[in-house]
C-alpha cells in the first residue's frame, strides 16, 4: 500500500493513528481481572428473597438465573432475558420492588397462601409483552408474572393473578356448568360477555355490574377483577359496592368461594 495515497485519503490524523497502531505492543500485558462488585442492596435483596423462599416456598425471580425452575417459568410466560429490569444501578430499585411484592404476599392470610401453593413470582420490566400480569399452571408449576412497566399497581395485579389460581374454571372453562350459570345470573339482565378483553385491567372504568371494562371479557376475568379490586383497592370501590347490587352479589359469591380456601374477606 502506498503511504502517500493513504495520507491523501485519510489525512494526517488517521496517518498518525496508523503509525501508532504499528508500534510494537509492550510485552507482558496481563489482563486485569475486574472484580464483580456486590453492592449492599444486592446482598440485602438476595437475603430478602432467600428468607421469603424459606418461609413460603415461593421463589422470586428478578434477573437472569440458572435454576431449572426459573427456565421453566420464563418459558411458560414467554419471558426473554432482555425483559428483566437492568440498569447500571438496578439493585436499590429491585430491592424496593421485590420488597413490596413480598409485603403484598405476606398481607394475605398465611393459610390462604399455603393453599395457593405458588412456586414462583417473576418480575420483569419490558414494553414487549403487553400484559401487566399473568398466572400460569403449566407442567404443574404455579407461577405469576408481573410486568412492572405496564402496571403501577402490583398489589392489584398480584391479587388478580392469585385469584386465577383459585378459580375452579381458570384452565378449563365450562360455560354450562352450574357454577358458571350461578355466576352469570349475578350479571345485569341480557348482559353478554365478550367485550373489554383488550382494555387495561388496572383502571376502574365502572359500569353497572362491573368494576371495569376488562371484567366484561369473560367470567374468569370478571371474577379475578372483582376479587382484586375488593381485596386491594377496597377504599376506592366500597361506595360502588354499596350502591350496585350486581357487584355486591358478585362479591358475596366470591366470599363464599374463597372461604373454602381459608380466606375470610371480612378480616
Ligand atoms: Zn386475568
Amino acid at each position: 500500500m502506498n503511504p502517500k495515497a493513504r495520507l491523501t485519503l485519510l489525512g494526517l490524523f488517521l496517518l498518525l493513528t496508523f503509525i501508532n497502531c504499528t508500534k510494537e505492543p509492550p510485552e507482558n500485558i496481563v489482563e486485569e481481572e475486574i472484580p464483580e462488585i456486590i453492592t449492599e442492596e444486592q446482598m440485602l435483596l438476595e437475603d430478602l428473597v432467600a428468607a421469603f423462599e424459606k418461609e413460603t416456598d415461593i421463589s422470586i425471580f428478578y434477573e437472569t438465573g440458572l435454576s431449572s425452575l426459573q427456565s421453566k417459568v420464563e418459558h411458560h410466560h414467554a419471558i426473554s432475558e432482555e425483559y428483566y429490569y437492568k440498569t447500571v444501578n438496578s439493585y436499590p430499585i429491585l430491592l424496593h420492588r421485590v420488597g413490596q411484592i413480598i409485603d403484598y404476599v405476606n398481607a394475605f392470610p398465611k393459610d390462604f397462601i399455603q393453599d395457593l401453593d405458588l412456586d414462583a413470582i417473576i418480575l420483569v420490566q419490558s414494553n414487549i409483552p403487553k400484559w401487566n400480569g399473568r398466572a400460569n399452571r403449566a407442567e404443574g408449576i404455579k407461577s405469576i408474572a408481573i410486568n412492572k412497566l405496564i402496571t403501577l399497581n402490583d398489589d392489584l395485579v398480584l391479587a388478580h393473578e392469585i385469584f386465577h389460581m383459585f378459580d375452579p374454571f381458570a384452565s378449563i372453562y365450562i360455560p354450562s356448568s352450574e357454577f358458571e350459570m350461578n355466576w352469570k345470573s349475578l350479571n345485569p339482565p341480557n348482559f353478554v360477555y365478550g367485550s373489554g378483553c383488550s382494555s387495561g385491567g388496572d383502571i376502574i372504568d365502572y359500569s353497572e355490574g362491573f368494576f371495569n371494562k376488562y371484567a366484561q371479557c369473560n367470567p374468569i376475568e370478571d371474577r379475578a377483577v372483582h376479587f382484586a379490586f375488593y381485596y386491594a383497592k377496597r377504599n376506592k370501590v366500597i361506595g360502588i359496592i354499596n350502591e350496585d347490587t350486581y357487584i355486591d352479589g358478585k362479591i358475596n359469591f366470591l366470599k363464599d368461594l374463597l372461604s373454602e380456601y381459608e380466606f375470610n374477606f371480612s378480616y
